[in-house]
């Protein structure tokens, strides 16, 4: 169960305001103590918890609660709205072309699911109405060539491969035309990761975005490894310029960390979150709905 810790300690906070009558300075002071601490123990940037820390005492203080009565509800609200917002405030879709094919792109580090997850993509999106095509564009792992096969067959899905290609740039440049003709109208570009990030990764990256100009570029991140992955997304971001995130391993024990600090420190929303191995496991991230995870 993700979040697990935070959750709890923020109810805590939330049961001790409610127990209140009029709340005073101090009540509220001490329920923005406990979960700053919790916001850090839970791996969430420090910047980012202060300055979350800061913007609801200052909403608190401006909606005069203390003193008053039932107080504790507005408290709790601010705190909910303010927790959307650092999740992202609203929805963000990805970016459909007006002209098919919509090219989308995924990158991120060895490990993180980016194999995965452009099967998961490619399912969610063929059940909205579309028809994708999968991009096999990591040569230099060919397992994750047959993983992307073996992950088209299943979802009856095409994938264009380039068999003996050691060049992504024109394994991505000559997906599109293929999709055209086949009347796919959306390219999920799988691309190689590294263990960590390097001049070579993201050159090449840089080389297939400024071939194929992809409506969408979506880094996928681990939610697992907490500031490192906030740390990934702004390298990727200054490096290659990234639309967005793609947060997996969500069901894992993430303490929440990188989903509470990423937007905050790179601007760039997460659109979808992996919630497990299985291919059904990738939702839309909705920044109230998971707020309320954590809080109710
Ligand atoms: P890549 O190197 O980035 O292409 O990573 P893979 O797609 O090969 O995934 C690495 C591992 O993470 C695999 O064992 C996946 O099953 C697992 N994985 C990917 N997404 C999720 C997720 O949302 N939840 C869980 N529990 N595991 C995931």
């Amino acid at each position: 169960m993700p979040f697990e810790s935070l959750s709890e300690r923020f109810q805590a906070a939330f049961k001790k305001l409610r127990g209140k009558g009029k709340l005073s300075e101090e009540d509220v002071s001490e329920a923005l103590k406990e979960m700053r601490r919790a916001l850090l123990e839970a791996d969430v940037n420090f910047a980012v918890t202060k300055d979350f820390i800061k913007r609801v005492r200052e909403k608190a203080v401006g909606e005069e609660v203390f003193g008053s009565l039932n107080a504790s509800q507005t408290v709790i609200k601010i705190v909910r709205d303010e927790l959307t917002e650092l999740l992202g405030g609203t929805q963000s879709r990805i970016a459909i072309a007006s002209k098919p094919p919509t090219i989308v792109m995924l990158v991120g580090l060895q490990g993180a699911g980016k194999t995965t997850t452009a099967g998961k993509l490619a399912r969610l999106l063929k059940k909205q109405g579309k028809s994708p095509l999968l991009v096999a564009g990591d040569v230099y792992r060919p397992a994750a060539i047959t993983q992307l096969q073996v992950l088209g067959q299943e979802l009856d899905v095409p994938v264009y491969t380039e068999e003996g290609c050691q060049d992504p740039v024109k394994i991505a440049k000559d997906a599109i035309p293929y999709a055209l003709s086949h009347l796919r109208d959306i390219v999920i570009i799988d691309t190689a990761g590294r263990l960590h990030i390097n001049e070579v990764l993201m050159d090449e990256l840089v080389n297939i975005k400024g071939e194929v100009h992809p409506h969408e570029i979506l880094l996928v991140v681990d939610a697992m490894t907490g500031q490192d992955a906030v740390t990934a997304a702004s390298a990727f971001d200054n490096a290659l310029g990234i639309d967005g995130m793609i947060m997996t391993k969500l069901d894992g024990d993430a303490r929440g960390g990188a989903a509470l600090s990423i937007k905050a420190v790179t601007g760039k929303p997460i659109k979808y979150i992996g919630v497990s191995e299985k291919l059904d496991g990738l939702e839309e991230f909705h920044p109230n709905r998971y707020a309320s995870r954590i809080l109710d």
